[in-house]
């Protein structure tokens, strides 16, 4: 197949690159976002592959539908930024990669957690400049810590195996509870209780309409006072105005965010040469107790080259008219 890669990084050209040789398909990398003006770039060819910000919204559907094309491979596992009621109308075939590299997001995840709890960021700083000092780098131990999980699908469950590693008592909210991790001994608990009872939040469940903004005052004032939290799911899960609001009144103890519901017209972008626009993110970036990557969880060579293998593999089964085992369920 003849497809369109839009909004591409010459670490994932390299990795799918790796991988096309004998596949039978032929990829165009455009470094282009794809959006209303770019959409033609796709003329000609039999499907297109985006990334996270890529919205897929009903204009856009209808343009790549004007041109013909109606599959979509998402080399990504998210699928919050398409319209899919509008995808279902226009007959769109999309598959996604519903978990290459669980472990890779969790361990992220941890990363964060560590930096923040230990200090290393500045600590590396500090050792850079002669300066050995270690006032102001007190830390405090995960071990028996309580870590609160909301979402334990493939990420949380690989973010619950690091954690028990260390020692910490586990609660989980998730709609759908799972055996195994109860058998671990996770405890399922509903939402209030784990925002109640947890020194750590961990977020990693998807961005929908149940879920968005689900960390907001309210929820913010049924938190233990110090709490730390870390995303590495969807920014807007999180208010970011009661975030820094939490931050101010030292509820939030410590932040962590690998995702930012700003962050479209920010991530994925080198904007050192430019004034930043965005007074949120830029008060965020104020806090010393809070830590920003700027979605980079999944960046792992293992992931990279499993996004590639199932990117292909969809578009195969797509060749093939087969059964799709990575189908976005539409409408
Ligand atoms: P998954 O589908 O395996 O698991 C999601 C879990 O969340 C499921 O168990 C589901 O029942 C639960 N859930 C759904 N709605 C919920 C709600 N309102 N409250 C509580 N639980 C809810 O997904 P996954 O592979 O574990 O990925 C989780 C999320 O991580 C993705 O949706 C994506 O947004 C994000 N992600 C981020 C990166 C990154 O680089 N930062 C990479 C991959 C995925």
């Amino acid at each position: 197949m003849k497809v369109a890669f839009f909004n591409t990084k010459p670490y994932e050209q390299k990795s799918f690159e790796a991988q096309l040789d004998g596949s039978g398909h032929d990829f165009t990398f455009f470094e282009a976002k794809l959006d209303l003006d770019t959409a033609p770039l796709a003329k000609g060819f039999d499907a297109i592959c985006s990334f996270v910000n890529d919205h897929l919204d009903q204009a856009i559907l209808e343009k790549l539908n004007g041109f013909g094309i109606n599959k979509v491979v998402l080399r990504c596992a998210g699928f919050n930024q398409i319209d899919l009621e509008a995808a279902k109308v226009l007959d769109f075939t999309i598959c996604r990669v519903p978990a290459y590299s669980p472990e890779a997001v969790a361990e992220h995840s941890f990363a964060l957690l560590l930096t923040l709890s230990r200090k290393t960021h500045k600590a590396f700083n500090r050792v850079r400049d002669n300066n050995f000092s270690l006032v102001g780098l007190t830390g405090f131990n995960i071990h028996q810590k309580t870590i609160g999980v909301i979402g334990t699908g493939a990420i949380g469950k690989a973010f619950i195996r690091i954690a028990m590693g260390f020692g910490c008592r586990i609660l989980a909210y998730d709609l759908y509870p799972d055996q195994k991790m109860k058998d671990l001994g996770v405890s399922y608990l509903p939402l209030e209780d784990v925002l109640n009872q947890s020194d750590i939040l961990s977020l990693h469940c998807p961005l929908t309409e149940d879920s968005f903004h689900m960390i907001n005052k309210k929820a913010l004032q049924k938190m233990k006072a110090g709490v730390t939290i870390i995303n590495t799911s969807r920014g807007a899960l999180i208010n970011t105005k009661d975030a820094i609001s939490g931050l101010k009144k030292g509820k939030i103890g410590f932040l962590g965010i690998d995702v930012y519901e700003q962050e479209e017209n920010l991530f994925f972008q080198n904007l050192s040469e430019e004034i930043l626009q965005d007074e949120q993110i830029a008060r965020l970036m104020t806090f010393p107790n809070v830590l920003i990557t700027g979605h980079q969880a999944f960046l792992t060579h293992e992931a990279l080259s499993e996004i590639a293998r199932v990117t292909l593999l969809n578009l195969d089964q797509i060749e093939a008219g087969m059964e799709l085992d990575n189908q976005v369920k539409l409408g």
